[in-house]
């Protein structure tokens, strides 16, 4: 008998880190920031009208795209915002690769990247890491229908030079590369100075990492102006009032606050550098991370175990069992409280494990 359900789009859909609700946790499990925004959202917050919320939002962002544009010295046609980078991506999926030609991205990436493939019927490769899990520019010189990485790769932290995103982008003028810069501000160099030398270019970034603002979902792609129309052609046959009127709001007032900025990145640099140092002692190796998260494993206990037992202490971390990470735990940077406590909970746990055998 015909059914409905033979017409299904069926997908296996993104599974996000877990957002416990436990009071007395230890959250280094989603990359999130430790520190509050900037207290000129606070701000901005209070400041908000309520009345207004009869009417709806400014479909074209104005506001926000205006001061994105400007911090970055960009025209504002040249900046596409989204509820979250996701959204972004996702649009920038569904609008530059529509090729038969299969897509290239790294085989350990951000795990939405086969998603979107799948649900927008993209044929894509995964292209292996190599042996010291880095991005081989060389090997995405080669036919295809698009390139997508993050740089820093997650969930690697691992990040790629300057010249070897533009060796990437020398050898495929024809197809659109996207370099998608979540945790660029944690000590990578950005793609963004190479937009004036390559049309086929769209850098993303998020608000939810260096601007503490995951909760308020704000991303944005930078490209050339025609990219940005495509973008956003396809974006108003989907949904006109993405962002609502406090993100609007809200977002501004982040980026007008570039001292706060500073200051939080430096300081979970500084504990991100402190926590590879210890667990390097206690005998993890690591990637050299340029992110706001650490990709560690130890040689005598498995990933998975340390995961459970962090769990079950109350400190979430992120473990992927997939094949070539399934002995690595990501760690998101913490308050140096928290890492304190994270590694004050290793050491002692290793030490006793150790005992025991
Ligand atoms: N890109 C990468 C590489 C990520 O790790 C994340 C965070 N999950 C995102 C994009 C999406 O972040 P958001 O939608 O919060 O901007």
């Amino acid at each position: 008998m015909k059914s409905w359900r033979d017409n299904v789009r069926r997908v296996v859909p993104y599974v996000p880190g877990e957002q416990p609700q436990d009071q007395d946790m230890i959250k280094l499990n989603t990359n999130e920031n430790p520190y509050p925004p900037s207290p000129k959202v606070k701000e901005a917050m209070k400041n908000l009208d309520e009345d207004t919320f009869r009417l709806y939002p400014d479909p074209t962002a104005h506001k926000l795209v205006k001061a994105i544009a400007d911090y970055h010295g960009l025209k504002e046609s040249q900046v596409f915002v989204g509820v979250g980078s996701d959204d972004v991506l996702a649009m920038a999926f569904l609008t530059f690769f529509n090729s038969k030609k299969p897509i290239l991205f790294p085989d350990i990436t951000y795990s939405f990247y086969d998603v979107w493939a799948e649900l927008f019927r993209i044929p894509y490769e995964r292209v292996m890491l190599d042996e010291r899990l880095d991005i081989r520019w060389e090997d995405y010189c080669r036919e295809n229908g698009g390139i997508i990485f993050p740089n820093p790769n997650a969930p690697t932290g691992a990040y790629l030079p300057l010249s070897a995103v533009r060796s990437i982008l020398d050898h495929n003028r024809e197809t659109v590369v996207i370099v998608d810069e979540a945790y660029v501000d944690f000590g990578a160099e950005t793609a963004l100075p190479l937009l004036a030398e390559y049309d086929n270019l769209l850098v993303v970034r998020t608000f939810s990492k260096s601007r503490s603002m995951a909760g308020m979902r704000i991303g944005y792609a930078c490209g050339n102006e025609e990219m940005i129309r495509c973008l956003n052609d396809v974006k108003y046959s989907f949904n006109s009032y993405t962002m609502d009127m406090t993100v609007l709001e809200a977002g501004a007032a982040s980026i007008g606050d570039e001292a706060y900025f500073r200051e939080t990145v430096e300081k979970v640099i500084k504990t991100r550098e402190w926590t590879q140092e210890q667990l390097r002692r206690l005998g993890f190796t690591l990637k050299d991370s340029r992110a706001n998260f650490v990709f560690a494993s130890h040689g005598q206990c498995p990933a998975r175990e340390l995961f459970e037992r962090l769990r079950q202490n109350h400190i979430y971390v992120r473990y992927f069992d997939k094949p070539r990470i399934d002995n690595y735990l990501r760690i998101t940077i913490g308050t140096p409280e928290e890492m304190k406590k994270l590694i004050d909970f290793l050491e002692h746990y290793l030490a006793k494990r150790k005992g025991e055998r």
